[in-house]
């Protein structure tokens, strides 16, 4: 029987309609095994040996020489960081100059590895780069907004296949991260406390869509699940952002990152997929109703007419039956 459900903190709604979707078994038949890659290769930028084929970094760990996690300017960059904000009009219509920041994170110098066979540290330190890479791009009087994302690829529109992520700052917070802003200062008003942190919570204690729960951090397929296999992580500690999260966190998050994103590997045979760091806007770093958290969303359906002009996603695979089929797999 198809379902309404909202989620909390959004109010968007979803429609699971199981019956219309097919056994994880299916997905995992129909993927096509990746091309195998090389350890090094002479034309990628971000491969060790080919930095003058970049920008200067921006951030390198541990030393420039022989560094692990290198973080570089974007040279395809959407935005312009040598522009004004200024807003104008074109007669009724409002517009800006593209100003903003876009910078790569090369995650691992060689080409052919991902975040699954890393040691821990080096996913650790690639989560400290972008900590230090959102804190420090937050001094910026010009930002408003970072965004963390990694595009797993070509289906999750990643054009190189070397290990990396990315940062794209903007001067605008835009309605689609502003909105459940709103609604979680609403809900605060009405309840006194964070919508996220009460979220976190009742999934904890619901406990039937939790995948991995360490001391700080849960990741859960969430109720209100967009599409089949969407996770989160949350820290457990109401904390608005990203910048915030200490080095021994950073540590447990990286094993939490790491053991969820092995589980879609090895549970859905290696799909693609994206990742965002949803974060406070620069400035809402302390308040009480914002809660930073990840969102992992393997590319197994396409958004199609009905969730383009409704916003109602139609998931096909229950996240009770997804957090099952994760929660199962072993991990080597
Ligand atoms: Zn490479
Ligand atoms: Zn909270």
């Amino acid at each position: 029987m198809p379902e309404f459900r909202q989620n909390l903190a959004t109010k968007d709604w979803v429609i699971l309609a199981t019956e219309r979707g097919k056994r994880p078994s299916d997905f995992e038949k129909e993927r096509k095994q990746r091309e195998p890659a090389p350890a090094y290769d002479t034309n990628c930028p971000f491969c060790k040996g080919n930095e003058s084929q970049t920008l200067e970094p921006t951030y390198v760990w541990p030393a420039p020489d022989d560094w692990k996690v290198r973080v570089i300017p974007n040279k395809f960059a959407a935005l312009d960081p040598n522009l004004s904000t200024t807003r104008s009009h074109v007669g009724l219509f409002l517009a800006a100059k593209g100003f903003g920041l876009a910078e790569v994170v090369v995650e691992h110098p060689e080409h052919n590895v991902n975040i699954v066979s890393m040691e821990l540290e080096q996913v650790t330190q690639m989560l400290r780069a972008c900590r230090e890479r959102q804190a420090a791009i937050s001094q910026n009087p010009k930002i408003n907004l970072v965004q963390i994302f990694r595009n797993y690829g070509q289906g999750a529109g990643t054009s190189l296949i070397h290990p990396h992520s990315q940062i794209i700052a903007t001067p605008i917070v835009p309605p689609h991260v502003r909105f459940p802003m709103e609604q979680a200062v609403l809900y605060y008003d009405k309840y006194g406390s964070c919508v996220y942190c009460d979220l976190v919570r009742e999934e904890l204690r619901q406990a039937e869509r939790v995948i991995i729960e360490s001391e700080n951090f849960v990741a859960f397929c969430p109720y209100a699940a967009r599409s089949p296999y969407e996770c989160r992580i949350y820290p457990k500690r109401h904390e608005p952002s990203f910048v915030l999260v200490d080095d021994e966190e950073l540590y447990e998050l990286a094993s939490v990152l790491r053991d969820l994103l092995g589980r879609v590997h090895t549970g859905l045979n290696d799909p693609d997929y994206n990742y965002i760091i949803r974060s406070s806007p620069i400035g809402d770093e302390n308040t009480r109703h914002l809660h930073w958290y990840i969102v992992v969303i393997p590319k197994i359906s396409i958004p199609a007419g009905f969730e383009i002009g409704t916003g109602i996603y139609i998931n096909t695979v229950a996240p009770e039956a997804s957090a099952r089929h994760l929660r199962d797999v072993t991990v080597g």
